[in-house]
């Protein structure tokens, strides 16, 4: 049993919860970009990839109380119903969502998030196997799906979905690559999406001399060309040399965001952050299935069986939100979370349906409930409002992101 703060009425008696948040300092973050944006110090000039809001094991924030700093995931563990609402309790049993700041110098890896029913057989099964959570070759950490959103903050350059197959051929035909020659003749007389999985599970298999010798006939391509396409597999190969992923971008959409536009990253479908800053909210899970730019474990096999091989046309890449009284809510196709952009708020009213996480991105945000309690919180900074505030008042001159269910 782990130790939980003792249960105190003056707890439930704050309506907002400021928050202290965990920074992941992985590998690939920015040293500057947080500091930039919000003033976030980094005096060791260490990369700062992630900010993480939300209670989830592996970077939880803390919360003031007004007495202590406690952890959110305790605070909200105190009555489930109370501080979630009587139906994100029931249905979901945890903060149903985790939110980040991303700030991206390196590309991360290419990845698959399993579908909700995948995860939960995939689970179920390596459990079944004794697999140990923290064992490199395990696939599956929970079982659940990850479906995410990006909100650029910056410019914001991804890969998101395949591109159309005469796309895609275009691109193998002008390479030309011998060792490749097998497989784009196979694609080009299937183009379904089973021709499609076997072209993408042959490249991602390429091993010994035929990758090494297609990798090279690849990046002299990519010298001779500069441009483009060419520009950034010469640029990823630089991060990431030898990697049977610097195919990637000829396969996949290649997008780069500008600040304030938005993208939905669909389950079973194969994407990769490549560089800038951006919101992030997810769902709580940490399966990811990865195809290439890492060093880390590939399991193609189960991973051509989680992906969808269907292509993504360019143009339907972009969310666009519903717009409303200076609201930018973005349809998102699942139900562990909500997303919104307020944009100047003057006064406006907010009602919580569940529990709820404000961030202000330009200037200081002021929150009021009709109880009288108000809470100031910087630019950079957030806020963690219970199911149970019900009503309370934004003041901001700048966008406030709320991720909430
Ligand atoms: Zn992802």
């Amino acid at each position: 049993m782990s130790e939980l703060p003792i249960y105190t009425p003056s707890l439930l008696q704050r309506f907002f919860y400021p928050m202290t948040n965990v920074i992941q300092n992985y590998a690939w973050g920015s040293a500057s970009s947080f500091n930039q944006l919000f003033g976030i110090e980094n005096a060791s000039g260490e990369p700062q990839a992630e900010i993480w809001m939300g209670a989830h094991p592996n970077g939880c924030s803390m919360v003031n109380t007004g007495a202590e700093q406690t952890k959110l995931s305790h605070l909200i563990n105190q009555d489930l119903s109370l501080f979630l609402s009587e139906k994100v309790a029931q249905r979901f049993g945890e903060l149903p969502y985790l939110f980040k700041v991303l700030a991206a110098d390196k590309a991360l890896s290419i990845q698959v998030h399993p579908n909700k029913r995948q995860a939960e057989h995939g689970y179920e099964l390596e459990q079944k196997q004794g697999i140990p959570l923290s064992a490199g070759h395990r696939n599956y950490k929970d079982p659940n799906h990850k479906p995410e959103l990006v909100y650029a903050l910056t410019d914001y350059t991804a890969m998101n979905g395949f591109r159309p197959v005469d796309e895609i051929l275009r691109h193998f035909h002008q390479l030309d690559i011998p060792e490749l020659r097998q497989l784009v003749n196979e694609l080009n007389a299937d183009q379904s999406s089973q021709g499609l999985a076997s072209f993408f599970a042959g490249l991602l298999s390429l091993e010994g001399e035929s990758k090494e010798m297609a990798l090279t006939l690849l990046l002299l391509k990519a010298e001779l060309s500069g441009d483009g396409v060419y520009a950034l597999i010469l640029e990823l190969s630089r991060q990431y040399p030898n990697d049977v992923g610097l195919f990637a971008p000829l396969l996949l959409n290649v997008i780069t965001l500008s600040p304030g536009q938005a993208m939905f990253l669909d389950a079973e479908t194969p994407h990769a952050y490549i560089k800038g800053t951006g919101l992030e909210i997810m769902a709580n899970s940490d399966n990811v299935l990865r195809a290439g730019l890492t060093p880390k474990h590939m399991d193609v096999k189960e991973l051509i069986a989680c992906t969808k091989f269907a292509t993504k046309p360019h143009e339907s890449l972009l969310l666009e939100p519903v717009q409303k009284d200076n609201i930018s809510e973005y349809p998102i196709p699942v139900e562990d979370f909500r997303f919104a952009i307020l944009q100047r708020s003057a006064r406006r009213k907010v009602t919580t349906q569940g529990a709820e996480i404000l961030l202000p991105l330009d200037e200081a945000m002021t929150l009021t409930h009709p109880c009288g309690e108000t809470c100031v919180i910087d630019k950079g900074q957030s806020v963690f409002i219970p199911a149970y505030t019900k009503d309370y008042l934004i003041d901001c001159a700048g966008r406030v992101a709320r991720a909430y269910s």
